[in-house]
């Protein structure tokens, strides 16, 4: 027999589903078997046994009274607290103003019971899939808000599966150590999670690499099962529809549509059942989609804005946002989530794994061993600033040895702008959307003509591959800065497809950041002209202003259409150049000579 180590499995025992991870080599990996890491956190009760997870789920419509899901829901309550929502569920529960009961059969169960089935289930994939049968120790996740009791609850159910529980930990700090927050030493973070079926927002503070939670808000009945049934209601706009056969069906097609929305603008809808004479043939788009959706998002950042009060904090105390929930993959969310916090949320890692992954790298720190956190002495990814266009100006360079620090300095597009946003991406490609959002922060700044302020940005990276970047304007004395630790949530494996990624498509990504450059050109040229045409009739001949203004209407033309060819781009800038030569050097004070050729950060 060989001396295998002594493994220590994370545990996300969640209301829809449950997962387990622990860490394969240096890397947390959730378990996965036939490609799937989930499992429904559903038990079926028949007369010969248990079934649970994928079993229980595929056999619901054969046991629909005796099947259990949800059970976390009904922790540490009792029949009366939840006696509307009992209505609602197609098994049958007892109970009282002290207790809660399941029943199936002759037996009753409390919900912890039903829960013990789905953990021994979790034990039995973990030895599955590592191929060992002596799986015995977890670090298992409950939602911030348990109390004590049902803390305990959760520990003795395991141990009634076969498991010693080593740690309970939140589910919001496991998503937090999931991206290696842990190492920032402080911090105060949102951990917003949106599922199937829950809501939770939690506010963690860290001090001195301990997590203590701030304060927890949510609604244990909002999530995506809502976004399926708003698109349902869509759909049957219009209809009386009552037939099971036909709600079951829509509630899929719903599901589908949705998930497919988070991807595309727009997706067809094709459902016919013939069987019930029902058919359906339209299109939703992602713009009706949200529109369906946009109360319910906007319930979860009205209980976001309430957390953080309840924290005692402002926004931008926030330092950040970390996303957890498969509903948190909608862009909607994304947006309001981002809009509402004023930071890009974590998003590195998968949202339904994340809690998961945090609670085995839990179990590998209370196993005493290190993480594979990616501490190098040289810049593993390149780091820049989003520029016009939505291009991306690398400032601290893949591969540069650490610490390091460069300053670079910037201006704007836009006469009067009072904010300026300056977007940190990582990544060797060349525009923000291939590349790895790492943060963002605003610099305000009085009203000035586009191409007058100077800000000088520093990026400093030290030597335990913290970053820090310092935006300074000189003229009006504004600073803004933001800490970000780089490789959090990037294994050495997203890495590698990073910079693969780069090679594969370099020369299209040339080709692209060539054409960025030029539209942004044509753009400089096109503002600082405009502004000259007054002075320019007094100094040129009338046919040469015309001419000039004949170009400038094409460059526009160029720009609304989204010109995609070099040449033509080329050939507006250049002959653009070319006409207004004998002007620039007459007529463009400093400012608008910056315009023309400076670097721009993105408009606000
Ligand atoms: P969870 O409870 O975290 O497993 O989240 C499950 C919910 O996330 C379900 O309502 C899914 O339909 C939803 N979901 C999963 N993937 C996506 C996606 N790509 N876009 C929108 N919703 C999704």
């Amino acid at each position: 027999m060989t001396n295998q180590e002594n493994i220590i499995i994370g545990i996300d025992l969640g209301t829809t589903n449950t997962l387990v991870a622990c860490y394969e080599g240096d890397i947390p990996t959730v378990l996965a078997e036939n490609g799937n890491a989930m499992i429904p956190s559903v038990v079926t009760y028949t007369d010969d046994g248990v079934l649970v997870g994928d079993q229980a789920k595929a056999n619901f419509s054969k046991y629909p009274n005796t099947t259990f899901f949800s059970a976390k829901r009904f922790f540490g309550k009792t029949y009366s607290e939840l006696e509307e929502d009992l209505t609602k569920m197609p098994f049958e529960v007892k109970g009282d103003d002290t207790s809660l009961k399941f029943v199936a059969h002759d037996k009753e169960l409390s919900p912890f019971e039903v829960s013990i089935e789905v953990l021994k289930e979790a034990k039995n994939r973990a030895q599955r899939v590592l191929g060992r049968n002596d799986i015995s120790k977890a670090v298992i996740t409950v939602p911030a808000y348990f109390d004590d009791s049902q803390r305990n609850e959760t520990k003795t159910a395991a141990l009634a599966a076969g498991l010693e529980v080593l740690r309970i930990i939140n589910e919001p700090t496991a998503a937090a150590l999931a991206y290696g927050l842990d190492l920032k030493k402080e911090g105060k973070i949102a951990v917003y999670d949106l599922g199937g079926g829950t809501f939770d927002i939690s506010i963690l503070e860290l001090k001195d690499g301990v997590f203590r939670v701030l304060s927890t808000n949510g609604d244990t009945f909002l999530g995506g099962d809502d976004f399926d049934a708003a698109i349902v209601d869509y759909l049957l706009e219009g209809f009386e529809e009552t037939r099971p056969e036909v709600l079951i069906a829509l509630k899929y097609a719903a599901e589908e549509i949705k998930i497919r929305l988070s991807d595309k603008e727009s997706v067809p809808v094709k459902i016919n059942l013939e069987n019930e004479n029902f058919s359906i043939d339209k299109v939703i788009t992602r713009e009706t989609f949200d529109s369906l959706i946009l109360k319910k998002v906007k319930q979860t950042v009205r209980a976001s804005k309430k957390a953080v009060k309840d924290a005692q904090l402002s926004i931008e105390e926030i330092s950040e946002v970390v996303l957890v929930g498969g509903s948190s993959r909608i862009p909607l969310v994304r947006t309001m989530v981002e809009d509402f916090f004023e930071k890009t949320p974590f998003i590195g890692l998968n949202p339904d794994e994340v809690v998961a992954l945090g609670a085995s790298t839990q179990a590998r720190i209370l196993s005493g061993k290190e993480r594979d956190l990616l501490l190098l002495d040289v810049i593993p990814l390149s780091i820049g600033l989003e520029t016009l266009g939505g291009a991306v100006t690398k400032v601290l360079l893949r591969n540069t040895t650490i610490p390091a620090s460069v300053t670079e300095e910037f201006t704007t597009s836009v006469d009067d702008q009072t904010g300026i946003n300056l977007n940190v991406y990582q990544g060797e490609r060349e525009l923000v959307e291939d590349c790895r959002p790492l943060g963002k922060f605003k610099l305000a700044v009085p009203p000035m003509k586009a191409g007058y302020p100077r800000v000088k940005v520093t990026f400093h990276i030290d030597e335990n591959g913290m970053l820090k970047v310092d935006a300074f304007e000189e003229r009006s004395e504004q600073k803004a800065h933001i800490e970000i630790n780089p490789v959090i949530g990037l294994s050495h494996k997203e890495m590698n497809n990073i910079i693969k990624a780069s090679i594969d498509c370099a020369m299209d990504d040339f080709q692209l950041r060539m054409i960025v450059e030029l539209r942004n050109k044509a753009e400089r040229i096109i503002v600082a002209t405009e502004r000259t045409y007054d002075k320019a009739y007094r100094l040129m001949e009338a046919e040469e202003v015309e001419e000039i203004k004949v170009w400038i209407q094409k460059a526009k033309d160029a720009l609304k259409r989204g010109e995609k060819d070099q040449a033509i781009l080329e050939k507006i800038v250049n002959t653009l150049g070319d006409l207004t030569l004998p002007l620039a050097d007459l007529l463009f004070s400093d400012a608008t000579k910056q315009a023309l050729v400076g670097k721009e950060t993105s408009a606000v």
